[in-house]
């Protein structure tokens, strides 16, 4: 396999984004999705704007580079560079929220809906028996919230603030970060624009992630000509249905549509998914024509991000991984476990491979 530079990718319309969740704290499994997306060969792994999150994306990455570097060192020939990226929102948005419920007032007969639903086993029960949110786990998808009999799940939400974000670009290492808006918030995105412009130039991508709304594209519009010029690449990340892309088939469907919508837009910068994408997502992009090579990459979709879905496909390697180094009382680093660190790989590699593979051979159709 050879990985490739993320500026490639988008360029080449084939840049795969790992979506860790800007809520998930969850410092071990990201280490370890780092570790599996990168050598799968992802362009970009997404983080919450968190020092220990960052560090523990980064221990994962180094993990990465150490495997390739062994790699190289047996003759075998590729290069890496996936960009960390950090996201900060400019008012509520359910990215940013953890929920929270009081055990006490649960009725004793209560079935526990919640815990069954959660697709980050967030919901559990502690060694005294109460259950609770793990709060590191949860990253706000909201699914619990609806299914608790007694409407006693809440949630609480936070803001990630320039002074929070600057830091973090100047001194760990950020090379990329994703503003989180939506429809109708000029004036919130124009101030948190203002304050964050200055670090711009450090920056290799700035991503622009919103969902979709009757006025999206004269607000994309407006965002455009706040931001222009830019020094560096833009994506616009159409957030289809945040969150979702492990509950089924169908949920890709938004996240074309909204990727199809401002395509359509002509407004410039790159098109990248995100918001429901699984393993139907690319097939159902080739079906509709929109990975086409021989179109620039304001006519095509230029990349897929996978969030809920990336990790929920490994969870089953990462709850394993657990248990060994429990067990073992040994380091949780999927890389002293070969064959689960292989394993996750090719899972991993089952999500990654299909956009490269496609457009590469596209390319080559193109070519010959
Ligand atoms: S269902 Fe979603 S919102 Fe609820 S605890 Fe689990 S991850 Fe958090
Ligand atoms: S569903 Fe609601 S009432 Fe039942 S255990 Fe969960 S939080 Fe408590």
């Amino acid at each position: 396999m050879t990985l490739t530079d993320p500026w490639q990718s988008l360029k080449s319309g084939n840049w795969v984004k790992l979506i860790c969740g800007a809520s998930f704290q969850d410092l071990p499994a990201i280490r370890s999705l780092t570790l599996a997306y990168t050598l799968a060969g992802a362009d970009c792994i997404d983080v919450a704007a968190d020092p220990s999150v960052i560090n523990a994306a980064k221990e994962g990455l180094k993990a990465a580079q150490k495997l390739i570097n062994h790699d190289q060192n047996q003759g075998l020939s590729r290069t890496w560079n996936p960009w960390l990226m950090v996201s900060l929102n400019d008012g509520e948005d359910p990215h940013f929220r953890k929920a929270y419920f009081d055990y006490q007032h649960c009725p004793p007969d209560c079935p526990r809906p919640c815990e069954k639903i959660c697709p980050a086993q967030a919901i559990t029960e502690s060694e005294n028996g109460i259950l609770g949110v793990i709060d590191p786990r949860c990253y706000g998808c909201g699914r619990c919230l609806p299914v608790c009999p007694s409407q006693l799940i809440k949630t609480r939400s936070h803001t990630i603030s320039p002074p929070e974000i600057i830091p973090l670009i100047q001194s760990m290492g950020i090379e990329a970060i994703e503003i989180h808006t939506q429809v109708g918030r000029e004036d919130q995105f124009k101030q948190l624009w203002q304050a964050i412009s200055p670090t711009i130039n450090q920056l290799q991508l700035l991503a622009i992630s919103c969902p979709d709304s009757p006025h999206l594209i004269d607000y994309l519009r407006y965002l455009y000509q706040l931001i222009s010029p830019l020094p560096c690449p833009l994506i616009w990340q159409t957030d289809g249905r945040s969150m979702s892309g492990d509950i089924g088939k169908g949920t890709t469907h938004p996240a074309i549509k909204l990727g199809e919508k401002v395509l359509n837009s002509g407004i410039p910068g790159f098109v990248q998914l995100a918001g429901g994408t699984n393993h139907y997502t690319v097939p159902k992009l080739q079906e509709m024509g929109l990975l086409n090579a021989s179109k620039t990459s304001n006519q095509r979709i230029s990349g897929v991000a996978y969030g809920s879905y990336a990790r929920s496909i490994l969870s089953p390697i990462l709850e394993q991984l657990e248990n060994q180094s429990m067990s073992l009382n040994s380091p949780l680093a999927l890389e002293n476990y070969p064959n689960l660190l292989q394993q996750a790989v090719k899972i991993a590699d089952s999500l990654v491979s299909p956009l490269k593979l496609e457009v590469r051979s596209q390319k080559s159709e193109v070519r010959s």
